[in-house]
């Protein structure tokens, strides 16, 4: 069935299951270091999250602060008592034989993001790594067991099955990523695990209201993946629909390497956890006078993306799709709004001049800016070129003192050693020559030099103008104001 008429025909239905792997200093119930960047293998563990018997798990706070801070952002509820459950099952990335979770009382319950409703984020341990080493000549293949991981504060976020698209759950778990990252509660890096998802997907034919049958998809490594296995899954459920084939609920994996998903297992094979109480940790109560103290932490929020995006679509009038680089690069938004707020104190013009401004401040920052920073792997932070001299030099692209070809060498300047663009500029002689009389004279060499061109402009050939124009500005370094040559060149032909 080809995908068009699946789309006319059948309705995806999509909940998310995101995990998230909190950047707190320590793991989750020990003193342990929370250290993704570690490679030596078992160095940040102990008997507590090694599980050994008799060790006494204690909770880290500030992995509770961290789901609080998410759940405010998403406008849900926070727990008044926080409590943990236990989770058994027996896997060799899971030395204590279960996983310490929250299965009745998740630290949040409801909100919404990207009009998708959560049903609750939740605070729970991650697991080890298993590697598997290749067979290499003479010696067995074996899986190695790295605890590194092993109870680093992992949050988990599930959504209510109102994802429609692909596309939406993609936008969905990219928004959630840059949240994460707002709010200082997770790196959120897919590509390092840091962040995962899980897709669950049924679809039912349009009209109708019951949902299908779903199936899970795990090992969703990256945004690209996301889109594509869901994409994968309604061809594949609506091909067996249409064979009159029954769905099962099963968990299925993305296969990154051939693009399909492939079943893991039914849900007759399911897990019973045998959830309990985790009867070692005490009950924690979400108050201020234990430390929780929510309306001040409400009031304490950064600004969130989605503020962010609305504030810079009304105050600076930027298109789309530049609103949207600054909203997933705060620091160079930061750093937008610094210099902004220099230029507007130059361009006191109308508000089309200073909307105009603006979007000349933004289209250098991500162009020409961005370009210079990424070829010398210079981080934003720390450019020697401060926003005001930055303001600076779009102010004087902006008032034609200088031409947009001169801009470039004297950003380049400026790169280097941080100086001030006026200096640059005075110092190397490189403003706009906007004087009649001295543009005159050089263009009068122009035609004598090249009197065939000037010829075949008398004649009639209106392009020949363009390689004189050409010429003015090479003799003048780029410093010549283009539309005054253009006039001054017409006049002296004519
Ligand atoms: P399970 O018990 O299998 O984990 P849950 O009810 O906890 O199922 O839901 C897990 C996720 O699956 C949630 O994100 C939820 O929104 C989503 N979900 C539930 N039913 C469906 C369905 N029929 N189609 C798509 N997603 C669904
Ligand atoms: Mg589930
Ligand atoms: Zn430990």
């Amino acid at each position: 069935m080809r995908e068009q008429s699946i789309a006319e025909k059948y309705e995806p239905v999509i909940g998310l299951e995101v995990h998230a792997e909190l950047n707190t200093r320590t793991k989750m119930f020990c003193g342990c270091l929370n250290d993704p960047l570690e490679e030596h293998p078992n160095v940040n563990v102990c008997p507590v999250c090694m599980g050994h018997p008799g060790a006494l798990p204690v909770i880290n706070r500030d992995a509770v602060l961290r789901v609080m801070r998410v759940g405010l952002a998403l406008g849900g509820e926070i727990t008044a008592k926080c409590h943990f459950d236990r989770k058994n099952y027996f896997y060799p990335d899971l030395p204590k034989g279960y996983q310490i979770s929250q299965y009745k009382y998740p630290i949040v319950s409801g909100g919404m993001l990207n009009g998708v409703r959560i049903t609750r984020v939740h605070l729970e341990e991650d697991a080890g790594r298993l590697l598997h080493t290749e067979h290499a000549s003479g010696k067995e293949s074996a899986t190695l067991v790295d605890y590194n991981r092993a109870s680093v504060p992992l949050m988990e976020l599930v959504t209510e099955p109102d994802v429609r698209s692909s596309a939406d759950a993609k936008r969905f778990a990219e928004e959630l990523q840059m949240l994460l990252r707002y709010v200082w509660v997770s790196d959120a890096d897919m590509e390092r695990g840091q962040m995962r998802i899980e897709a669950n997907i049924s679809i039912r034919p349009k009209g109708t209201e019951a949902f299908g049958t779903k199936v899970e998809v795990k090992n969703i490594n990256s945004f690209r993946a996301v889109e594509k296995a869901i994409e994968y899954e309604i061809v594949r459920q609506a091909e067996a629909l249409e064979a009159g084939e029954k769905l099962r609920q099963e968990t299925r994996g993305w296969d990154d390497v051939k693009n399909i998903t492939v079943s893991q297992r039914s849900k007759e094979e399911a897990n019973d956890y045998r959830y309990f109480p985790e009867p070692d940790l005490p009950p924690l109560e979400l108050t201020p006078e234990e430390g929780f103290d929510i309306e001040r932490m409400r009031v304490m929020l950064p600004e969130l993306p989605w503020q962010k995006r609305a504030r810079f679509g009304t105050l600076y009038k930027l298109p789309t799709n530049q609103v949207e680089f600054f909203v997933a690069n705060p620091r160079f938004a930061d750093y937008y709004e610094k210099a902004a707020s220099e230029l507007r104190e130059w361009v006191d013009g109308s508000a089309d001049d200073e909307a105009r401004a603006m979007n000349l401040l933004a289209n250098y920052l991500t162009s020409d800016f961005q370009a210079l920073l990424q070829q010398k792997l210079c981080p934003i932070e720390e450019t020697l070129v401060t926003p005001e001299n930055f303001a600076e030099l779009i102010k004087m692209i902006h008032k034609n003192e200088i031409s947009s070809r001169v801009a470039k060498d004297v950003l380049m300047v400026m790169f280097a050693d941080g100086s001030d663009p006026t200096d640059v500029v005075r110092d190397q002689g490189l403003g706009q020559v906007s004087d009649a009389g001295a543009l005159e004279a050089i263009a009068q060499k122009i035609i004598e030099a090249h009197s065939g061109p000037a010829a075949d402009y008398k004649g009639g050939k209106i392009n020949a103008l363009q390689f004189l124009v050409g010429q003015v500005m090479k003799e003048t370094k780029g410093t010549a104001n283009p539309e005054m040559v253009r006039d001054v060149l017409t006049k002296i032909l004519q």
